[in-house]
């Protein structure tokens, strides 16, 4: 059982002194802690809020299989796609699914059927050069063409004018990117790593005589603070950009920017399939949006808005009306209102601005490599460096090579990388087991805990009353609010409900289901009723207003002035 000592000195519990100090717990820092603590390396991982909160749980949840590379000719990036996909699948077989996915051909030359099927076969034969160098049978199924009538039994509604047929290939979906960044650092964790999250990067000295970085890190919860030495640094902060805080100004690269990127996810299946469609902006520039079925939602993006200097995740009334407008415009007869919207994932991709620093485009450089900087030039900044990417399909990868490139020049005796093979802690395939519970429950736990399901059931054997089902939800039970709490580092309640349990992730969860998490939360931490409200007032208000008023709740309504009886669900 938790109690304050969960959140009481914390930073006492750690060590001094590490050989690699990772800044931010996104799928770039998890990756890397992961291949760092596996390979031997003592690593430290610091996180300012919560794992994933960042661009890592606002993705689009596409492991993309590299098809998209072949427009541009890159084969390289191809195969790099095709065997993330199959590692991903392979290590986390209870979070990723492979995915289905279809685009319209048309008459114009490039999406003509003879050169999209030409594209296809080359994507078909180098799966099976993959298949056969690897023997790893990823188990894909062929891409092909689709007729007209094939298409758009898939694609029902979309707007016809010029499309001939479809491709049809298969990309893979993570069910849940929060749970996934958590499972990489657990797993790093069993290998001796330590990650803390709530505890922020604050400041950093080189000690040039030590040859050691200090880096101070800040436990936001009690406010306490540790100096901790380290070798090495990389800064994984990616938007917070916690490298500009080091370096002279006459040092900040001025071009690197980041766009407002988001997704909008409503609450019907509108396909079986992602489904890709052009869609016209205001502008009549037109775009390929994606429509990606996700539990019992759609996930439909990605919008890259404006540029904001700090990760402010504001989303308006308009800019939601304005997302609906393009999509309706796409299909033969509206689809969607603006109250179909139940959640919108807010992220910051790194961009570049156009010649007049007045329009943002994602960084192309960054699309299908990552880049690692080595500050090694700069007085005082020997061996730190700052790690970007922008495709959580390419964390894992990129993370093995940081760490090949950081032992070589640390001259770090390590063992060779087995991440592409090491199932991520406790992953197993949902069929594997079974439990008298009802199905869609166990489902749901095998899916999100996989063998740890096996300890959840264990608790629910010797506290029968934790089998109960958490209020508003259909298939979550009290007993994954102590697993959270007492095994996850969750520490508030944003933590549990947006990223431990799959619930906040898709919508603002019922004040109902807020109120009793909340309330075993309170015994837990020993939290006193003001706690109990700020928790609530909190997680609300991470989520856009206009999300929440039809709940009848806002960031500043007092939770226990209302009757969860008043409450629709969102
Ligand atoms: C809308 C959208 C859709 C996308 N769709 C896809 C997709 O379908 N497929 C795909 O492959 N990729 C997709 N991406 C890209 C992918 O999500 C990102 O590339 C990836 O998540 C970036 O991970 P990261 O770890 O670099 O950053 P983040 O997840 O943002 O992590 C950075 C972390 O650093 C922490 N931090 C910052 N400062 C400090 C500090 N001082 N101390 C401690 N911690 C700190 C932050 O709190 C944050 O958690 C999408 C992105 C967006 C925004």
């Amino acid at each position: 059982m938790a109690n304050e000592s969960t959140t009481s000195n914390r930073l006492g519990q750690i060590d001094s002194d590490y050989q690699l100090v990772i800044i931010g717990g996104g799928i770039y820092g998890a990756t890397l802690c992961w291949e760092a603590a596996h390979r031997g390396i003592k690593t430290l991982l610091v996180e300012q809020e919560d794992y994933a909160c960042g661009a890592s749980s606002n993705s689009l949840k596409t492991i993309h299989g590299g098809l998209r590379s072949l427009q541009s000719l890159n084969l390289k990036a191809v195969l790099k796609g095709i065997r993330e996909r199959s590692i991903f699948l392979r290590i986390a077989p209870n979070y990723v699914k492979p995915l289905p996915c279809i685009l319209p051909t048309s008459t114009s030359l490039m999406k003509s059927k003879p050169v999209v099927g030409m594209g296809l076969l080359l994507y078909n034969i180098l799966n099976q050069l993959y298949i056969f160098a690897s023997n790893d049978d990823n188990k894909i199924p062929r891409s092909r063409l689709l007729s007209r009538s094939k298409f758009f039994s898939r694609a029902a509604n979309i707007n016809p004018e010029g499309i001939t047929g479809g491709a049809l290939w298969h990309d893979a979906q993570v069910i849940n990117t929060e749970r996934m960044v958590w499972q990489f650092i657990r797993s790093a964790i069993t290998r001796g790593a330590t990650a803390i999250n709530h505890a922020s990067a604050i400041k950093h000295e080189h000690d040039g005589t030590k040859d050691r970085h200090k880096v101070l890190i800040r436990d936001q919860i009690s406010g306490d603070e540790k100096t901790i030495t380290t070798a090495a640094v990389v800064d994984a902060s990616a938007a917070w950009n916690f490298i500009k805080h080091c370096l002279p100004e006459s040092q900040h690269d001025k071009n690197l920017t980041f766009v407002k990127s988001v997704n909008i996810i409503v609450k019907k299946n509108i396909f079986d399939t992602a489904v890709g469609a052009n869609i016209k902006a205001k502008d009549n520039s037109s775009r390929l949006y994606f429509f990606s079925p996700w539990r019992d939602c759609t996930i439909i993006g990605t919008w890259y808005l404006s540029e904001n200097p700090y990760p402010e995740k504001s989303f308006s009334r308009d800019e939601a009306s304005a997302c609906i407008n393009e999509i309706n415009a796409a299909f033969s007869q509206p689809l969607l209102n603006i109250d179909d919207i139940c959640n919108v994932h807010i992220g910051f991709l790194p961009a570049i601005k156009n010649q007049h620093g007045n329009t943002l485009t994602l960084d192309k450089n960054l699309i299908s490599s990552y880049q690692l900087k080595d500050w090694s030039q700069q007085p005082g900044m020997q061996n730190m460096y700052s790690l970007r990417g922008t495709k959580y399909t390419l964390a894992r990868h990129d993370a093995q090579q940081v760490i090949d490139q950081l032992a070589k020049t640390m001259q770090w005796k390590v063992t060779a990388s087995r991440s592409d093979q090491l199932p991520i802690y406790q992953a197993m395939s949902a069929t594997e087991k079974k439990h008298s519970l009802s199905a869609d429950i166990i489902n749901q736990l095998l899916t999100n805990y996989g063998l740890e399901t096996e300890g959840l059931l264990e608790h629910i054997r010797n506290n029968p009353q934790s089998a109960e089902l958490i209020p508003g939800t259909q298939h979550h039970i009290a007993a994954e609010i102590h697993h959270a709490v007492t095994n996850e580092q969750a520490l508030t309640l944003s933590d549990l409900l947006k990223r431990r349990l799959a619930i906040g992730d898709r919508a603002p969860p019922d004040l109902m289901t807020a109120q009793y998490c909340a309330k075993v939360m309170q015994q837990l931490f020993s939290w006193s009723d003001d706690t109990v409200r700020k928790q609530i007032s909190e997680l609300y208000a991470s989520y856009p207003e206009c999300l929440l008023q039809r709940n009848n709740v806002t960031a500043n309504t007092d939770p226990f002035a209302l009757q969860p009886d008043n409450i629709k669900s969102a």
